[in-house]
């Protein structure tokens, strides 16, 4: 499933030994490195985080938008040049009268971000850059999830990457699990999946390779990556669905995304349906994860694969059919709810079980509305196309955003 070293770019500069990021062990084991993400004041970080969301600003916007001087502005993006971080580009053209004002652009190339995914079966894998591109991307099975084992893994791995892409910053790891922060630092407080609970994960890896670590819930992770680099930018609010073995949401309001207070919001899989019908694997008669899961798919149709699944319903099979679009009704009315209670701008869909949406968005939308609060506005549904390095991209988009 490895992509191979082929997508690796071109270096934009020669590797000199002032950026090589060769690991080091010091006296008391403890694994450091000598190329280190830099320390940015506050003015800094947030000029570095405007640029890097929202695209390439001219050094006039820049000042406009943080309220700074021209010339506090031009301290702020030399010191950020002078890091390597951004550039200075060709000025645009000019439009009307006016001294033409320089553009700042990220330096993808600055440095690189390792995220993962880890399953209950599998760990997956990307390098990403300062610009979100993804570099790199490969899965293995997880043939144990003991935690020491797994730590030992993913250090395994964050080892060999680095050989490979220098100027690693920061790992990300996303898991189908719950997450809350004690002391600041990420502890998972429950993942069914791979049988963890209140494993201090964070700082595991991060004494394992020597590098600032963020642990977060996958759909979370991908609600961040959506809401800055995906299909979510420029929303202000944003709900992001993602269908697969179970089905998660990430909720973002007034620009933030929502954690909640003890690490469990936008929790919909339990959300009831229906008075009747098939129970989920909790019990729950007509709940969400009845019907709108991988697995339920699975009960529903009698079938032993999705895909299969999914082709008998195209088929003609009426009992794929009808659990494929019952699924879709689930959907809708789990959409619904959402959009009663934060009225968001977008709601993306995603994941491994899109095609449920894609087969049924008519019963969806049909569910959505006959579901909303009369004065509520339906809000754009997007089916995202779901590639298998997106939850591994949205942990190493997560890194970025801890780090900076
Ligand atoms: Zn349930």
């Amino acid at each position: 499933m490895s992509s191979g070293t082929s997508l690796e770019p071109a270096e934009a500069q020669p590797r000199t030994p002032a950026l090589a990021d060769e690991a080091v062990t010091d006296d008391m084991g403890v694994r450091a490195q000598r190329w280190a993400w830099p320390a940015l004041p506050e003015a800094q970080r947030t000029t570095l985080l405007d640029v890097l969301v929202h695209g390439n600003r001219s050094r006039a916007e820049l000042a406009r938008r943080s309220g700074l001087s021209r010339a506090s502005l031009s301290r702020v993006t030399r010191r950020l040049v002078d890091a390597g971080l951004v550039r200075e580009a060709g000025a645009p053209p000019l439009e009307g009268r006016g001294r033409p004002s320089e553009m700042i652009e990220i330096v993808p190339e600055a440095a690189r971000f390792i995220g993962f995914k880890l399953t209950g079966d599998s760990l997956y894998a990307a390098v990403v850059d300062l610009g979100a591109n993804v570099l790199h991307s490969e899965g293995q099975p997880l043939v144990t999830k003991v935690v020491g084992d797994v730590v030992t893994l993913i250090e395994q791995v964050v080892d060999r990457l680095r050989e490979q892409f220098s100027r690693v910053a920061a790992v990300g790891v996303c898991l189908a699990g719950d997450v809350r922060f004690e002391d600041r630092h990420a502890v998972v407080v429950g993942s069914a999946f791979l049988g963890w609970d209140e494993v201090p994960l964070e700082t595991l890896l991060a004494r394992a390779t020597g590098l600032p670590v963020a642990v977060s819930n996958d759909v979370q992770a991908l609600t961040t990556a959506h809401h800055w680099f995906g299909a979510g930018v420029g929303a202000s609010s944003l709900a992001v669905i993602g269908l697969g073995a179970g089905i998660g949401c990430g909720i973002v309001v007034d620009g933030e995304l929502v954690k909640g207070a003890h690490g469990h919001p936008a929790k919909v899989g339990h959300l009831p349906v229906t008075s009747e019908g098939p129970r989920c694997d909790m019990g729950h008669v007509g709940c969400a994860s009845a019907y709108v899961t991988i697995p339920a798919i699975l009960r529903n149709t009698g079938g032993a694969g999705f895909w299969e699944s999914l082709a008998a319903a195209r088929g003609g099979d009426e009992r794929a059919d009808a659990a494929f679009r019952q699924a879709g009704t689930a959907l809708g009315a789990v959409i619904a709810v959402l959009v009663n209670i934060v009225d968001p701008e977008r709601v993306i869909v995603t994941g491994e079980g899109l095609a449920i949406a894609e087969y049924a968005s008519d019963e969806m939308t049909t569910a959505l509305a006959a579901r909303l609060d009369p004065v509520s506005e339906a809000p754009a549904v997007q089916l995202r196309t779901f590639h298998f390095t997106d939850y591994a991209w949205g942990a190493a988009i997560t890194a970025i955003r801890n780090l900076i």
